[in-house]
């Protein structure tokens, strides 16, 4: 009886186990942990001089809270552990890669799953098959590595969030979304048959990892079905997305977040997938692909690169990892603590008076550097600025998301800027708890003070595709 009533409850289902209480409990206990090295303020300073102020380019034992991303960093369930001595290691066929199969056209409901060791390989091979010069690829907005593999091709990637996904500070239900207006526009100016894909990134990680809701999605899939242009889900946070569906847009408040995925799966043509996301695994991804020609072509080029079609670059130990991490993902428990805590740190933060893009994403928190920084110009890249101080503070490492990534240079190498100069906090999945995040906090109050005599930067040295993994930096003046 009482169970009937937990279950009828809608607060239940949004996953609340502990229900009026302030503090939002990890749900889980720790098995097995991992030392965090303490550093001193001095040690840190050589360390990041060392490191040419780029964090990429420092040792992990020299982080104290790691905030650079949440992808491949997420701690795995004993279940997943389990599943894993399991792993059926066979070259073809094996049961491991049946039980992922399985799951992922079960959740997808795509005839044709094809593994690859990451998102990115998934994607090297669907766009480097439809790209080329003169193709055009469409997004609410490409990740990094999304842009780099098309732009790879010759091709050309271009981005069109709404417009309030630039309006930093004011509250909207779905910033992630597409500007379908621009869409219609955008096809009909380039031709249908110039453009390789539109994708829609779910949540919109490079734009504050911003959900898109069902709507847009609908709206998208329609344009596209009438336009003949393939539509593909970059489908990395897609368990995430689902759970801000739930929340906020009318008619999903009795859905599951699974049943609320698959329907968006439902809209595309396809799909990529990140799994060291929502797959809750260190390492792994998928290109799902409804087309039986499409999915030949890209099958050839998988085996020429990432393994037989089978295994595409796993080990059978991944993939039964990834087979239990996308069941677990959509736990009603686990996703509210997930976004809840999230959320927790950027409620923090803006108390304090720290500019966040608002209102807070699924898997990180994204500090207006420029605010922050108001006196660095962004030729001084700000947000590299306090990823620097942040390290030198605390030992927290983050990622700048603005010029220093996104930025060109004219023809007169002046540099044209990103739109946004932002540092992202991402949060790794089941391996923080609430006192590091009070850490972090605290960090953030002393770099409240003695901001205006902070100094930017300038780079040194850049290679030509994802700049920001290599450059190295000099501080200004
Ligand atoms: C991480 C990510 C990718 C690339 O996946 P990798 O596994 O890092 O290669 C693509 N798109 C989005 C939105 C991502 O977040």
């Amino acid at each position: 009886m009482i169970s009937l009533i937990l279950q009828q409850s809608p607060a239940w289902h949004l996953g609340s186990v502990m229900e009026g209480f302030k503090t939002i409990i990890e749900p889980f206990k720790i098995k097995t942990v991992e030392p965090i090295k303490m550093t001193t303020a001095e040690q840190r300073k050589v360390f990041l001089e060392r490191a040419h102020y780029n964090t990429f380019l420092l040792q992990s034992d020299q982080v104290a809270i790691d905030l650079l991303t949440d992808s491949g960093t997420s701690a795995m369930s004993s279940d997943q552990w389990a599943a894993m001595m399991r792993g059926d290691e066979s070259y073809a066929g094996a049961s491991s890669w049946s039980k992922m199969e399985d799951e992922i056209k079960s959740l997808t409901g795509y005839a044709h799953i094809l593994p690859t060791h990451q998102g990115r390989a998934a994607e090297r091979i669907l766009y480097g098959y439809l790209g080329g010069k003169g193709r055009t690829f469409i997004s609410n907005t490409h990740f990094d590595t999304t842009r780099a593999n098309i732009e790879f091709t010759g091709a050309e990637a271009i981005d069109i969030p709404v417009p309030e996904a630039t309006h930093i500070l004011e509250n909207h239900a779905f910033k992630g979304n597409l500007d379908t207006v621009k869409l219609k526009k955008l096809i009909s100016e380039k031709g249908a048959e110039s453009i390789g894909a539109v994708i829609l990134t779910v949540t919109n990680n490079s734009g504050g990892g911003q959900p898109v809701s069902m709507a847009n999605a609908k709206e998208v899939s329609e344009i596209c079905r009438s336009n003949n242009v393939l539509f593909i889900l970059d489908a990395c946070r897609i368990a995430e997305n689902s759970y801000f569906i739930r929340l906020r847009e009318k008619g999903y408040e009795n859905k599951s977040y699974r049943d609320i995925a698959s329907e968006m799966f439902s809209l595309a043509d396809g799909a990529i997938m990140s799994l060291k996301k929502d797959g809750l695994v260190n390492m792994g991804g998928f290109l799902a692909l409804r087309d039986d020609q499409l999915s030949a072509a890209c099958t050839e080029l998988l085996i020429v690169t990432e393994g037989y079609a089978t295994y595409g670059g796993l080990s059978g130990r991944d993939m039964e990892a990834i087979a239990v991490g996308l069941k677990e993902v959509f736990d009603p428990d686990y996703l509210h603590y997930r976004i809840r805590s999230t959320a927790y740190l950027g409620e923090r933060l803006r108390n304090m008076g720290v500019p966040l893009i608002w209102p807070i994403g699924g898997h990180a928190v994204y500090v207006d550097a420029r605010s922050f920084y108001s006196h660095i110009p962004v030729e001084q890249y700000p947000g590299q600025a306090l990823v620097c101080e942040l390290y030198l503070m605390g030992g927290i490492r983050s990622v700048e998301i603005g010029s220093v990534m996104f930025g060109k240079y004219d023809e007169s190498h002046q540099l044209i800027p990103a739109p946004m100069e932002l540092v992202r906090l991402a949060i790794p999945r089941r391996v923080y708890t609430q006192s590091h995040i009070e850490f972090v906090l605290e960090v953030f109050e002393k770099l409240l003070y003695g901001r205006e005599k902070v100094k930017g930067f300038e780079i040194t040295f850049e290679p030509r595709f994802l700049r920001h993994f290599m450059a190295r930096f000099r501080r200004v003046g």
